[in-house]
């Protein structure tokens, strides 16, 4: 495709509309404007065109307009009140100054369009101006009441250090990556991560490039308030009818909460489980020394837990690690002493314990000697001494809704 075709044929540039929906209202809250070109009956995506880096940026700019021009016409048309993302690199955005973008913008606004329906998606790939100028005209940008999405994770890009700086008000995460069934569970615990950052940073989670059922599945469970994706909808030169898929979403999202609920049951079950036996061996043990409570222990976790021992409200252990290697059980008395209250969570559930006079088990987490995937099962002896039980791979797996 050539540049020239293009710039000389600005009628069969199009916008495109992809459908961007809702966790919580089940329909759809916005549209992400993609670039089309219509030569001899056939589309094509602009996105090679605007990521050439032959084409002149003047020429890039001049297209990105109009598509910005005739999305927004489109959109004053409509009744219908939603959100319009716009892709933008950092390159065509500083473009003079980003005034003409602007203006553009403003000249909308004088006509009826609010401009706190645009969110800007900006990417910052191959970038090689100034990081501040960018970052004044988004803040800038953001007093109009413009949103400020972050989309791509480039492995190059410093991506946690530019939400930090921009707090953008839209994370955009792609699930492409998802279709590789070598992705590891590290992917989803960066995602997990992401989500908790999110919150406290009070940024929305939209997930694109849902093209399966279980990618909606992941989205919903890792904090995803919009999807995205060719699963949803594809990009189409029309608006759709916003409640086109509310019954078939509201559907799925019925059995992702069963499943959810499900997961939790068996969560509070082994919980209450592990309460229960681990009360009658402490009780069984007359508590005169650890060794004997850990030999009752040993027996009766033998084929559930892989190490165990006692803290004091404070975090320092007071027992040797009882563990669990290739040869058996071992005693490592090197632990006594040492200090866990840096852990995450730690004190927090010592507190816990205490108040509810009751154990707790942990999420899933990596063993930072053994690198298994463990929970922990912790349990107030009284006031002053507290249980851990670390628990093996091996149990977790054949009870796999713990997993
Ligand atoms: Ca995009």
């Amino acid at each position: 495709m050539d540049a020239l075709d293009i710039l000389t044929d600005l009628e069969n540039v199009i916008p495109f509309f992809q459908p961007i929906f809702s966790a919580d209202e089940h329909r759809v809250i916005g549209y992400e404007v993609l670039g089309r070109y219509i030569s001899e009956n056939q589309l094509t995506s602009l996105g090679s065109f605007f990521q050439d880096d032959q084409i002149p940026e003047e020429y890039k700019f001049e297209v990105d307009q109009l598509l910005l021009v005739k999305a927004l016409e489109k959109a004053l048309e409509s009744n219908e009140d939603f959100y319009i993302f716009l892709n933008r690199t950092a390159d065509l955005l500083m473009y003079n100054h980003g005034e003409p973008f602007l203006n553009e913008l403003l000249a909308f606004e004088k006509r009826g369009l609010n401009l706190q329906r645009i969110v800007l998606e900006i990417s910052e790939q191959n970038y090689q101006g100034d990081i501040n100028q960018l970052d004044h005209l988004l803040q800038y940008y953001r007093t109009y009441g413009i949103k400020i999405a972050i989309a791509r994770i480039d492995s190059d890009s410093n991506y946690f250090d530019r939400i930090g700086q921009l707090e953008p008000d839209i994370l955009k995460i792609n699930l492409q990556v998802l279709k590789s069934t070598t992705t590891g569970t590290a992917f989803n615990d960066i995602l997990f991560s992401l989500s908790l950052l999110a919150r406290k940073i009070g940024a929305t989670l939209l997930f694109e490039n849902i093209e399966m059922e279980y990618q909606l599945h992941f989205a919903w469970k890792n904090g995803g308030r919009y999807y995205q994706g060719y699963y949803l909808s594809k990009p189409a030169s029309e608006f759709i009818e916003h409640d086109l898929l509310k019954d078939r979403l509201k559907e799925k999202f019925h059995d992702f909460i069963l499943y959810g609920k499900k997961r939790l049951e068996s969560f509070y079950s082994t919980s209450d489980f592990f309460q229960v036996k681990v009360q009658e061996i402490i009780l069984k043990s007359k508590k005169t020394s650890y060794e004997e409570l850990f030999e009752l222990l040993m027996k009766e976790m033998d084929q559930i837990a892989f190490r165990m021992y006692v803290c004091d409200e404070d975090g320092f252990q007071q027992s040797p690690n009882f563990f669990k290697g290739k040869d058996g059980w071992g005693i490592q008395k090197e632990y006594i002493n040492k200090n866990w209250s840096w852990r995450p969570y730690f004190l927090e559930n010592i507190f816990k314990m205490r108040n509810e006079k009751k154990g707790i088990l942990s999420d899933l987490y990596s063993d930072i000697e053994t690198g298994e995937t463990t929970r922990t099962f912790s349990f107030p002896m009284n006031p002053t001494e507290f249980l851990f039980i670390d628990i093996a791979y091996n149990y977790l797996f054949e009870h796999d809704d713990l997993l």
